[in-house]
C-alpha cells in the first residue's frame, strides 16, 4: 500500500497549547527554505531578536529563541547558570516547578523547595521564610503561569523579594508570554524562557529566552563546561550577537523562525497591552458562562490566568467522553486535567489566536450539549 500525504483535520485548540496558530503565520511557515547564515536570514533574525525584546519588555541583548520547545527553554536557563556550588530555592504549585526540581538535581545544585498549594499561586510570604532560612541561596526559581492548574503568581513581587537576598531569577514564562503582563527588566528577571506554541500562537518548537546581563555574566565566568553542547549558550551568543560573528553551530530551523517573526510582528501591530487586555476580556466572557454551565473554577479569582481555565469536572460527569465528543462532533481540543488534577479537571486554553469571540461561543455551546444528562 501507498502511504499518501497527511491531511490534519481542521481543528479548534482550545487545550493548554499547542494553541491555534494564526492563517497568517502558517503562510509565513510555507515560505522558501534559505540557507541558515544566508545575510537576508540573518537579518530576519535580527529583526526576530528585536521584537521578542518588546515581547519580553527587556533591553537584554542576549534575547534569542531556542531551536527547541519551552523545555528546552528551560533546561538552557537551569544548565547554564548553575553549577554544584550554587543553592536554588525552586517555589512548586504545579507540574513545571516539579520539572525545575528535575533539572535543578540533574545538575546536581543544592536544591531548596518552597512548597505551594496546587490551584494557588506562589505564596511571596513562603518564598521569603526560605530565602531567611537559606542565606547561601543565590538563585530563586518559580513559574509565573502554571498551566497545569491555572493559576498566575506574582513575578513582580518573587522577584523583588529574590532581589533583597541577592538572588539571581529563573522564570518560566512560558505560558505568560503574550498573554498577562510580564516586564523582564523592571521585574528584574534575570533569565526568562518562553514557548513558541502558547501566547504566541506560533507552532510548537521553539523556546524564546532572555539573559540579563548579570546572568550573562555568570555563563561567562563558568568555571566548568556547561553539561549539554546544544544548550550551551557560550557556543551560540556569537550567532545571535549581531556582531557579525555568525558561524555554523546547528541548522536553523529555518522556516519555524519565519513562523516566529510572524507572530510577533502580529503581537507588536496588536500592541502588547492590548492582547493582555484582550485575553482578560475573553477570560471574563469564558468565565460568565462557564458559570451558567455550573462549573467551578479551581483557582480563586483573583490568582487566575486569564489563558489558561481550569475547571472541576461535576460529580458524575465523563471526563474523556466529553472531550471525545468536543473533539469528533464540534473538532474542538480543550486538555485534560495534568498531574494531581488528573481526570479532575479541564484546561479550557484561551491563548493567542485562540481568545476570539468565536472560539469562547464555540466553547460554550459545545460544552453544553456535552454536558446534557442524556449524554453521560
Ligand atoms: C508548555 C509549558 C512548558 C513546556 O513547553 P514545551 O514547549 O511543551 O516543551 C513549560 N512550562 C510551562 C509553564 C508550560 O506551560
Amino acid at each position: 500500500m501507498t502511504i499518501q500525504s497527511f491531511f490534519p483535520p481542521q481543528r479548534t485548540l482550545m487545550g493548554p497549547g499547542p494553541s491555534d496558530v494564526s492563517p497568517r503565520v502558517l503562510s509565513a511557515l510555507a515560505r522558501p527554505t534559505i540557507g541558515h547564515l544566508d545575510p537576508c536570514f540573518i537579518g530576519m533574525m535580527d529583526e526576530i531578536k528585536e521584537l521578542l525584546q518588546y515581547a519580553f519588555q527587556t533591553k537584554n541583548n542576549f534575547t534569542m529563541a531556542v531551536s527547541a520547545p519551552g523545555s528546552a527553554g528551560m533546561e538552557t536557563c537551569f544548565v547554564n547558570l548553575l553549577t554544584v556550588n550554587d543553592t536554588v530555592v525552586v517555589c512548586v504549585n504545579g507540574v513545571f516547578g516539579l520539572r525545575m526540581i528535575e533539572n535543578v538535581n540533574r545538575i546536581g545544585a543544592k536544591l531548596v523547595v518552597v512548597e505551594g498549594e496546587w490551584g494557588r499561586a506562589v505564596q511571596p510570604s513562603a518564598l521569603e521564610a526560605a530565602l531567611q532560612a537559606n542565606p547561601q541561596a543565590n538563585f530563586v526559581a518559580f513559574v509565573h503561569a502554571e498551566t497545569s492548574t491555572g493559576a498566575l503568581s506574582d513575578a513582580k513581587a518573587l522577584c523583588a523579594i529574590a532581589k533583597q537576598y541577592d538572588c539571581l531569577t529563573i522564570v518560566d514564562a512560558v505560558t505568560s508570554l503574550g498573554g498577562v503582563e510580564l516586564r523582564v527588566d523592571e521585574w528584574q528577571i534575570d533569565a526568562v524562557y518562553s514557548g513558541s506554541q502558547k501566547c504566541l500562537s506560533c507552532v510548537p518548537g521553539l523556546s524564546p529566552v532572555s539573559f540579563s546581563d548579570k546572568a550573562v555574566a555568570v555563563i561567562q565566568n563558568r568555571s566548568t563546561a556547561v553539561q549539554s553542547w546544544f544548550l550551551d549558550q557560550t557556543l551560540v551568543m556569537g550567532y545571535w550577537s549581531g556582531a557579525g560573528k555568525r558561524s555554523y553551530h546547528h541548522t536553523a530551523p529555518v522556516n519555524s523562525l519565519y513562523a516566529l517573526h510572524e507572530s510577533l510582528v502580529i503581537l507588536q501591530n496588536e500592541g502588547l497591552e492590548n492582547s493582555w487586555a484582550r485575553h482578560k476580556a475573553m477570560h471574563d466572557k469564558l468565565s460568565v458562562g462557564l458559570r451558567d454551565l455550573g462549573l467551578d473554577f479551581i483557582v480563586p479569582e483573583s490568582e487566575r490566568l486569564p489563558q489558561l481555565n481550569a475547571v472541576t469536572i461535576p460529580q458524575g460527569v465523563d471526563d474523556v467522553k466529553v472531550r471525545q465528543f468536543l473533539l469528533n462532533e464540534y473538532n474542538l481540543e480543550i486538555g485534560a486535567g495534568l498531574g494531581a488534577f488528573a481526570g479532575k479537571a479541564w484546561r479550557i486554553g484561551l491563548m493567542g489566536y485562540a481568545a476570539r469571540n468565536e472560539n469562547v461561543v464555540l466553547c460554550l455551546a459545545a460544552l453544553k450539549e456535552a454536558l446534557k444528562p442524556e449524554r453521560q
